[in-house]
């Protein structure tokens, strides 16, 4: 989960990284009155859950709180990248001499946690990256050893971190690591960190993803999820605990396990390049016990989904065998009763298949066709879903 530059920075505040005070509103009344309230010449800045916003024009200075209202009056409503600004943080100005980058990283291909540090901090940090990557320093850190203060140093020092502030970044960057390994975080990010003309060191921006899997140590990380800009048919998805992730297509997919049900997304991809261009809806993985409740949690996600047309259900029985699975779906529909409207492919194998194929096949509902292998459902599930297209 990734959490708006507000949130990290309270996070942030929590554990003695230097943030500035700030307040976070929906209005641009809110942001003079945050502004009068701060009593300083302010920032007011875009709350979108992407990077870029500086260049975008979504980080404002204003020195009255007449100027902040007008900023923050811009500044709401905008489209940033496809994140529309609901919300902007009013925050106290800093004065820059130096813009520092850092981040901490889950490095899964070095399968170790990364530091990243550059003197040369700021918005050209990606283009820094490509063509002067010597300036972005990269230090691997051992997850058992973490970071301590004599770490921090060697960081800071092959990020070229001038030495009046060498010290200081090196407490932040500590601090930054507790924050990291407490909260359980994959990226810690603060680009940029300043240093500002009484040399202080001060995280002006924050960007923090944290590790849902890690959520059950974290009940206060609930709170930190935006219902408004949350895809309605993840958050119901998650309500009833299914492994569930939104697509752009035509074809809704159901499988027991994560290995199938990605190649059963490649399939269907593969096979809507010959029906129209139609293409996976959505990943949901049921898992291993597919239940004929959870088989119903999952159809009656898939199916309230507008931009289906057709859902592919691709079941290898193993631990649950086909007939426990067969039985699944029939109860399923029956369950959703009138609910279920569009057409459903089915391919079954593996553990039972045969009295599995004679449930469904006995069942007769006139939704349902089956099929006998995971290439022809995937055809077929196109097919129908871009017959379900036209003149839709
Ligand atoms: P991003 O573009 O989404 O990464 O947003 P940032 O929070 O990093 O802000 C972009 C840029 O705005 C920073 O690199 C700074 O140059 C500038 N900026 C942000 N906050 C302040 C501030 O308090 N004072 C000044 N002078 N500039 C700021
Ligand atoms: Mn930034």
């Amino acid at each position: 989960m990734d959490l708006y530059e507000y949130q990290a920075k309270e996070l942030f505040g929590r554990h003695g990284v230097p943030v500035l005070p700030g307040r976070t509103v929906d209005s641009a009344a809110g942001a003079g009155e945050a502004a009068a309230e701060l009593g300083s010449a302010v920032v007011v800045k875009a709350q979108v859950k992407t990077g870029g916003r500086g260049k975008a024009g979504g980080v404002k200075l204003a020195s009255t709180p007449e100027e902040a209202r007008e900023k923050a009056s811009g500044i709401l409503g905008m489209d940033i990248k496809g994140h529309t600004v609901h919300q902007v943080l009013v925050t106290v100005a800093s004065d820059i001499s130096e813009e520092y980058y850092f981040s901490f990283l889950l490095d899964r291909s070095n399968r170790t946690f990364l530091a990243m540090c550059s003197a040369e901090g700021g918005m050209e940090i990606e283009q820094l990256a490509v063509e002067r990557p010597d300036a972005l320093a990269k230090v691997p850190i051992d997850p058992i050893a973490g970071v301590d203060k004599a770490k921090a140093g060697e960081i800071v020092a092959a990020g070229r971190i001038p030495a009046a502030v060498a010290d200081q970044a090196a407490d932040v960057i500590v601090k930054l690591w507790e924050t990291f390994v407490s909260e359980d975080a994959t990226l810690v990010e603060v680009n940029p960190l300043v240093r500002d003309p009484q040399d202080h060191v001060v995280a002006l921006d924050g960007k923090v993803t944290l590790d849902e899997n890690a959520g059950f140590r974290h009940p206060g990380h609930a709170d930190l999820v935006d219902a408004r800009t949350e895809d309605p048919l993840e958050a119901k998805a998650k309500a009833k605990d299914l492994n569930y992730v939104k697509l752009d297509g035509q074809v809704g997919i159901i499988g027991n396990g994560a290995g199938l049900v990605m190649s059963t997304l490649d399939v269907v991809a593969y096979a809507g390049e010959r029906h129209g261009g139609v293409a996976p809806a959505n990943f949901l993985d049921i898992g291993g016990g597919a239940s004929a409740e959870v088989m119903a949690a999952g159809l009656d996600v898939v199916l309230s989904d507008p931009d289906v047309r057709a859902v592919f259900v691709n079941v290898f029985g193993g631990i649950t065998a086909c007939d426990a699975v067969a039985t699944g779906i029939v109860e399923a529909l029956k369950i959703l009763g009138p609910a279920a409207t569009k057409p459903l492919v089915v391919r079954l194998d593996g553990n039972n298949v045969v009295e599995g194929r004679r449930i469904l096949t006995e069942a007769g509902h006139p939704l349902v066709t089956l099929v006998g292998t995971m290439d022809d459902a995937a055809d077929k599930a196109a097919e129908l879903a871009a017959a379900g297209t036209v003149g839709a």
